[in-house]
């Protein structure tokens, strides 16, 4: 059976990748619990699925990667992190749809754009497998967003554009927080955005290395 072996181990790996999430500073709760429950090598390859439990990005095929649990739980926590947690998030860059999978046992809907469609196909089946109902997936550029479902109470983005993209700056709520690794290939800043009634706050987070965010859609 596919995955069986992993299965087997995988509890003890996985508790042993979330204590280490812990000791790096990860705080939230619900974060922790939902990243050990998630079963990460249901998103990769059966080639690279021993390797699901370590804490480092991953090969996805298509000269992309699944993000390092360190930074999805990082990211998550950000975005969760105020008085009323959102319900509405957007997420662009779908990738191996890991972070997706996250998202949506946390908040009540989940929006997902990428512009590989072999990569959202491949996420949506995973997702599915998983019984995670809770999104809608959308083929196309992030850049532009996803203006017909805008307003988002929080956006996440998991590649990294050189500059804020302000098509997406406009399709969150007042209050609404997007959380963004920005700049050159291969050193990033994680950036936290709220939107204000005028206007936007920005504070620098982590130093991070995401693919880069790519105009267009993919043929
Ligand atoms: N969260 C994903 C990260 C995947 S890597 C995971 O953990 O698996 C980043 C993804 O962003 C890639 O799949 C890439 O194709 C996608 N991407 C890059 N530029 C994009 C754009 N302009 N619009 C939508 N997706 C984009």
């Amino acid at each position: 059976m596919k995955h069986q072996g992993i299965g087997m181990t995988s509890q003890r790996t996985r508790n042993r990748l979330i204590e280490r999430l812990r000791e790096g500073g990860i705080q939230d709760p619900r974060v922790l619990d939902v990243l050990r429950q998630t079963p990460r090598h249901v998103f990769m390859d059966e080639a690279m699925a021993s390797r699901a439990y370590e804490d480092t990005a991953l090969p996805i095929g298509h000269g992309q990667t699944i993000s390092q649990p360190f930074i999805v739980a990082r990211m998550t926590e950000v975005l969760l992190d105020q008085p009323t947690p959102p319900s509405k998030v957007l997420e662009i860059g779908t990738g191996s749809g890991y972070q997706t999978a996250v998202l949506a046992q946390l908040v009540d809907q989940v929006y997902t754009v990428e512009r590989i469609s072999q990569l959202l196909n491949q996420a949506r089946q995973r997702l599915q497998s998983l019984q995670l109902t809770n999104m809608q997936y959308r083929m196309g550029d992030g850049y532009q967003g996803w203006e017909k479902q805008a307003p988002f109470d929080a956006i996440i983005v998991t590649a990294a554009p050189e500059t804020l993209p302000k098509e997406l700056l406009q399709q969150l709520t007042v209050g609404g927080r997007m959380v963004i690794p920005v700049g050159q290939p291969l050193q990033q800043r994680l950036m936290l955005i709220v939107r204000q009634e005028e206007g936007f706050s920005e504070q620098a987070l982590d130093w991070v290395s995401f693919v880069p965010m790519i105009k267009g859609q993919a043929s």
